[in-house]
């Protein structure tokens, strides 16, 4: 596929339609993966925001799956790592302010912003046109409705892959993180006592650190060592695929309230990445056919417009 070298705005069109794109999608689906596609070889003027509301704090990078330096390939990333987790708690309020003032800053070099994560809450606040910090939209017995006004022009690229499917993906993600790292960054982080000053309502909260915190606390040299290691470990798959599901539950409860949600879906690319006898080369292929081209043909649409 030709790349596409439409800019975000024209300069006269500038304040008129502040557009950006937002790629949503539930752990693990490759919203990151995606985003990287889009921005190197298609929209070459693209400046990524994090809004996956771990991944905005320094510290755990393997732990909370934030993408390496390598793999960012050169496309300025946003609010990933960015605040200190002894100090700050940020919350949809607090992102709305920021993210929205670095929104402006891109559009104002001509760029286009992606924003890229899984917190839906936070992507929420930020669009919405008018945002109540009282409001609850996902959660409750009787959740607020969904409100459709935005203040961005939005195209809204939704990575969906099957949950049986993701769910194998997110148990098998989980042993390579712990493999890759995750064990040797927690164990330090609890060693040095680092789990006492990060904030609990804050990176405290991510995935790993509830779960083993009995084992670094405890296990280490007793006879149960191994059976709470496994325990922590299947905790942690276990928390994995239940944040998948409450993930989607919200993408659905916002595209039931009116968002043009577009969804991309991704299954067969890990159904093939799950195949041990497939190779890299035709995960590569599927992926670049079923969710690239697709990706880019929606949003060169969308730039259009
Ligand atoms: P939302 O903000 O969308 O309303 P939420 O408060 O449930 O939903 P999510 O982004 O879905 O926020 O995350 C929920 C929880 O899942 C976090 O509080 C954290 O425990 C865990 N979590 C989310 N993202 C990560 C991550 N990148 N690494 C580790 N844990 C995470």
């Amino acid at each position: 596929m030709e790349p596409v070298t439409t800019t975000a705005l024209p300069p006269n069109t500038r304040h008129r339609h502040r557009k950006i794109v937002v790629i949503m999608g539930p752990t693990g689906a490759g919203k990151s993966r995606l985003s990287i596609d889009l921005a190197t070889r298609f929209f070459k003027n693209s400046e990524i925001i994090n809004s996956d509301k771990m991944q905005l704090y320094r510290r755990l990078d393997i732990t909370t799956n934030k993408i390496t330096l390598q793999e960012q390939h050169g496309v300025p990333h946003h609010l990933l790592g960015a605040f200190d987790p002894t100090q700050s708690v940020v919350n949809p309020h607090d992102f709305r302010e920021i993210a929205s003032d670095t929104i402006s800053d891109i559009i104002s070099r001509r760029g286009l912003p992606l924003i890229v994560g899984g917190s839906n809450s936070f992507i929420y606040s930020l669009v919405t046109k008018r945002f109540d910090p009282e409001s609850d939209v996902f959660n409750g017995m009787d959740p607020d409705p969904v409100s459709s006004q935005l203040r961005y022009k939005c195209c809204f690229i939704w990575v969906d892959v099957c949950l049986p499917v993701l769910n194998q993906y997110l148990c098998k993600r989980v042993e390579e993180m712990l493999d890759s790292g995750m064990f040797e960054e927690l164990s330090e982080f609890f060693g040095s006592g680092e789990h006492l000053t990060v904030k609990r309502s804050g990176l405290g909260q991510a995935i790993g650190i509830p779960e083993l915190e009995g084992y670094f606390r405890t296990g280490n040299g007793t006879d149960s060592e191994a059976a709470v290691y496994n325990e922590a470990v299947r905790r942690i798959k276990d928390n994995t695929c239940q944040l998948a599901k409450r993930q989607v539950g919200k993408i659905l409860r916002l595209k039931d309230g009116g968002w043009d949600l577009k969804r991309i879906d991704a299954t067969e690319a890990f159904r093939a990445v799950l195949t041990a006898d497939s190779g890299g080369g035709r995960v590569a292929e599927i992926w670049e056919k079923q969710v690239v081209e697709t990706s880019v043909k929606i949003v060169s649409q969308f730039l259009e417009e």
